[in-house]
Formats: structure tokens, sequence, C-alpha cells
């Protein structure tokens, strides 16, 4: 190996002490979104840790700026060098949830493991990068490009930091985000998000089901006026159905399993289930047209008739996840995940033909493109050759149905820090990195900045 490898990976396993107590000072902050305040956007703590993060980076003798709260960045180079590499990550973390076997916001080392809120996702890898970078500059290797590591505030609502970043300033031409997986995401499905809208029939009293429009609904239920029911003739593997009589009414349940709207294969839709049933015994147009468009299993939106698949990222799925009714009127809610060689406006006008058969109405609630990098531009067969060199694992391109913290970027690709196979707990109770996995991120950065920046 390059003898100059060797000096930044042996300054790393010699800094692993300071690099884990650093995350700590970062776990230790409560950093989820909050209520907007001057110089803090999305609240008090996201801005705080964002502060300490810069703190830390001034310490080890990089150039920082503290955009507004927002983002905040540092630099390799104190000069007006336009940074050609980015590596961008988040301070802001989810909630804390329930089920945690140690404090959330402190980092515990158990087993190898380095527990706390954020330790995966997304501080650890922060971390990582900034010891990949004083690696490099305290063993005083000389780098022609500049580079500078971007911290954002809003990764898990939204990303409206960066949407302010880029309005004020260009990313640089290379961008990583460590905020997703090994080898390298090049390649990021487009999404839509549909809602439909039809007058319900007088027999319905209620219907509603699902709570969040990316993920399975995982529970429906409707009420219902003169009607008999029998609900033995209705079989949908995986989801029990039942029913009560509520004074005149009935009321029918229906509880499936919840699933990630991007992995919607892995999931049991009671929604479209309850559909299909209150379609059956009430004859109501509206949730029969809704039913045949989306019928119970299918994911793949045949019925739709949006399926279709590409070779670079799989097929089209999607999911009828939300329904609900107001005055008599249903509203139901679709996300969609389609092919990255496709476009927006060509599902859309799909279904847009399809609905008004149906005699559905449709509107477009959000519109996300794909997004793509070549696999063989010379940014990730570089990735791709680090990963290699520091792992000895193959490198490899991979397609994803969800959006990554670089999905509005221009080339911007992610980069770790899960590797295949990783356990992490990440977004649940226990999220951890280990001790080995975070020491290998860091050197897997120092390479790859080397590399791309020598
Ligand atoms: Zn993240």
């Amino acid at each position: 190996m390059d003898k100059i490898l060797e000096q930044l990976f042996s300054y790393i396993d010699s800094h692993t002490e300071k690099m884990i107590a650093d995350l700590g000072r970062l776990i230790r902050i409560p950093s989820v979104m909050g209520e907007a305040e001057e110089g803090a956007p999305f609240g008090k703590y996201p801005a705080e840790a964002l502060a300490e993060m810069l703190k830390i980076c001034e310490e080890s003798g990089l150039s920082v700026r503290n955009i507004d709260g927002y983002v905040g960045t540092a630099d390799f180079y104190p000069t007006e060098k336009i940074p050609e590499l980015g590596i961008l990550s988040h301070m802001d973390v989810v909630p804390a949830g329930s089920g945690w076997s140690v404090p959330t916001f402190e980092l515990t080392e158990k087993d190898g493991k380095l527990l706390g809120r954020g330790a995966i996702d997304d501080k650890g890898p922060a971390v990582a990068a900034l010891y990949a970078v004083k690696a490099i500059k305290d063993s005083g290797v000389k780098l022609s490009k500049n580079l500078r590591l971007i911290f954002g505030t809003n990764e898990e609502n939204g990303s409206a930091d960066l949407a302010y970043y880029r309005k004020k300033e260009r990313l640089p031409e290379m961008l990583f985000t460590p905020d997703g997986s090994y080898p390298v995401i090049n390649t990021e499905k487009g999404m839509l998000r549909i809602s439909y809208s039809a007058k319900l029939s007088d027999g319905i009293v209620s219907i509603c089901g699902g709570s969040v429009v990316n993920a399975v609904p995982e529970y429906a239920e409707a009420v219902i006026s003169g009607a008999k029911v029998d609900l033995n003739k209705y079989n949908f593997d995986g989801v029990t159905l039942s029913s009560e009589t509520c004074g005149e009414n009935i009321k029918i349940t229906a509880k499936g399993k919840s699933a990630h709207a991007s992995t919607p294969e892995s999931g049991q839709n009671a929604v479209t289930a309850l559909i299909a049933v209150i379609a059956d015994v009430c004859g109501d147009s509206a949730l029969s047209a809704l039913s045949e468009m989306f019928p119970y299993g299918e994911t793949d939106g045949y019925s739709a008739g949006i399926k279709c698949s590409d070779e670079l990222s799989g097929g089209l799925t999607t999911v009828l996840s939300v329904i609900g009714a107001v005055d008599g009127v249903l509203e139901a809610k679709q996300d969609i995940r389609f092919p990255a060689g496709k476009t927006s406006g060509e599902i859309l006008a799909l279904l847009k033909e399809r609905s008004d058969r149906a005699g559905l109405e449709m509107r477009a609630d959000m519109i996300s493109e794909p997004h793509h990098v070549p696999e063989d531009s010379e940014f990730v067969r570089k990735l791709l050759s680090v990963y290699e060199l520091v792992t000895g694992e193959n490198g490899y391109c991979v397609a994803i149905g969800g959006g990554t913290y670089v999905h509005d970027t221009e080339g911007g690709v992610a980069f770790g820090a899960e590797f295949p196979g990783d356990e992490n707990n990440m977004h649940g109770a226990d999220e951890f990195i280990t001790r080995e996995s975070l020491v290998k991120n860091a050197k897997i950065f120092a390479a790859a900045i080397y590399t791309l920046c020598k």
C-alpha cells in the first residue's frame, strides 16, 4: 500500500479515543428539530450541535463558517481556493422514541458498540470524515485541491438546509454523503405523491386508514350502514378483517403489516384490503374504481397503468397508503417510486389517463425526479477503488427506491457509512456504530480524500 495511506491509517488508529470523545460531545446535544429561533432555523439544538461541530473543526485547524444556522462548512485550506470535493453530513437527529437500554443522548460503549442517538445517522460518520481530514492535515500531507466538510441541520425533515445553501453558493463538483451505505449509491428512483378524490355513496358513514404517505398502512377501518357483511368470503393473505355492530351501523377493521414505501412488497396493505371489502359490500363506485386501480397485494402499479422498469434501477413500486373522507368526499394518497430512466411527466400522464377513466380526480402533491450519476464517471470509479482497497471487498454501484441527502444535488453520491449487512438500529432504540466501523469509515474517507485531491 501507498506509504502515505499507511501513515494516515496509523494516525487514525492512534487517535481513535479522541475521535470517540468528540463523537460524545455531539451525541450529548439532543439535536431533534424544534421551533425556529433567531439563528436557529430548525430549533435550538440542531443549531447547537452545528456550533459544537464547527468548534471541533476549528480546534482541528480547519477554516469554518456558519451559514445562518442552516449549514456549517469547514475547509482544508483557509484560502479562497474553491473546494472541489465536498463531504456532506448532518447534525440533526430523529426523536428518541422509546425502548432504549442506555441513555439516548449520551455515548455509551458496550461490547465494541458506540451507542447513542446519531451514532450512525449521522454524527458518527461526520466525525469520521473530520478525522480523515485531520489525519491528512496533521501528517503534513499536501493536497493540490481544496476540500470542504459540509454539515447540515435539517436532513431528517426535508433538507431545507441544503436548499438554503444551494441558493447561496455552489456545491463542490465532487460530492459524497456518508449518510447512506457502501459501496456507492449512484441511482435513486424518482418519487411522486398523488391524491385522489371522489364522492362517496351515503351508506359509508366513515372510512380512514394509514397515517403517513410513505409507508404501507397497517390499519384501516370503515363504518357503514344499511348493509349485511359476511367477512368469511374475503381472503387477503396477511390481513386480518373483523367487524362489530355499533348501534345501527357496522364497523369493519383491517389489520396488516407496515413497511417502508420504497420496499412495499414486504408489507401487507390494510387500506387496499379494506377498500376491496367496502366497495363490494356497499357497491360504492368511487371505492370500486380505486380498488380496481389498486388491488390488494399489487405493488408494481400494473392496474393503475404505470408498471415499468429499467436495468438502471429496477421496477416501479407504489403504495396506496392513506385514506379518509370529509363531508362525504373520499381522499386517498399514493406513493410512487419510479425508475431512473423515466420522468415524472411520463408517469403522471399515464396516471391521469387511467384515473380520468375511473372517474377519480387526481392531483400531484409532490414531484421528485430520479437522481443518477454514471457508474463509469472518474469520481465514482475512484470511490469504488478506494472502498476495495481499504475493505478488501468487491466495489459496486447500488440503486435504491428511497432518496438520500444528495438526491437534489448535481453529481452527488452516497458513500457509506453503513457496510453491506451491517446492523445499527438506525432511527430506532439503541442506535449504534461499532468502534471498528467508525475507524474503517475514517480510513476510507482519508483514502478517498487523498486519492481525489492529491
Ligand atoms: Zn441521515
